[in-house]
């Protein structure tokens, strides 16, 4: 059975710990490698046994601990091809760069990892399945402008699944952000809203995932009350468990 914890989530770092059968994997390695490995610490893993990282693009939230991560661990890294170009330049990540299609899978030990893509401007975004020998399954899902069917189809047969509420979409307008930000983060390649974000999760819960936990909000314009509150507004009342993963501590998926 899968086990998966956000290590940490938002615009300061994105990092995701998925385990089963005695393989550890993680998707994404955003803030210092040692807020990594605090975090990683707090839930029973060493970094050195990760079997693999799992990058879902290119954009420093999502790789901040990269390259001491390789330099001290020598952790292969798995991209999709246009993410692993636009790390090339990364001197310790380069040499353990594993480069694969777009949409690809690949089995690390116990786990069979496949990518489909999500739309966002990054050079080659996308999504991870993760998936055990016991066929337990969770979604990772997260900067994305507009929900896309790929990522619809991805979620039947999943049990959990870790999916963006990035902001409020009336927050955003009001708030600090300048016009151009606001209208990046509005745009079809931009992030999901707290409001569709609750769309994917009544799909979810009627596709029967039964952990959904909200990630990558926004500080400025969003809060955890207010994404929880318009998810949950959508859910059926099902026995889905919610849950809003920490921006700067380990929070428990499933
Ligand atoms: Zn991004
Ligand atoms: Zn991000």
């Amino acid at each position: 059975m899968i086990e998966a914890y956000s290590l940490f989530s938002g615009s300061s770092g994105n990092g995701t710990l998925v385990r089963s059968g005695g393989t550890s994997i993680l998707i994404d390695a955003g803030r210092s490698r040692r807020a990594v490995g605090c975090a990683l610490s707090a839930v029973g893993q060493c970094a050195a046994d990760l079997a693999g990282v799992f990058i879902t693009h290119e954009h420093t939230d999502h790789i901040g601990a990269l390259d001491q991560l390789c330099k001290h661990e020598g952790v292969p890294v798995h991209a999709s091809c246009g993410t692993a170009d636009a790390l090339l330049h990364h001197d310790f990540v380069r040499g353990n760069l594993v480069r694969h299609p777009v949409i690809y899978t690949e089995t690390v030990g116990a786990l069979t990892v496949t990518a489909f893509p999500l739309p966002h401007d990054s050079a080659c975004h996308v999504g991870y399945i993760v998936r055990d020998g016991e066929g337990d399954a969770i979604c990772i899902a997260t900067d994305m402008g507009h929900i896309c069917e790929a990522l619809l189809t991805g979620l039947t047969g999943c049990r959990g699944a870790l999916i963006e509420a990035n902001h409020d979409i009336a927050m955003l307008r009001c708030g600090p952000y300048p016009a151009y930000l606001k209208a990046r983060i509005l745009s079809p390649v931009g992030h999901l809203s707290n409001e569709d974000c609750a769309r994917v999760a009544a799909h979810a819960e009627s596709v029967g995932v039964k952990f959904l936990a909200l990630g990558h909000l926004s500080e400025e314009n969003n809060t955890p009350k207010l994404a929880r509150d318009t998810v949950s507004a959508a859910l059926g009342g099902s026995d889905t468990v919610l849950t809003v993963c920490d921006r700067c501590a380990p929070t428990r998926i499933m």
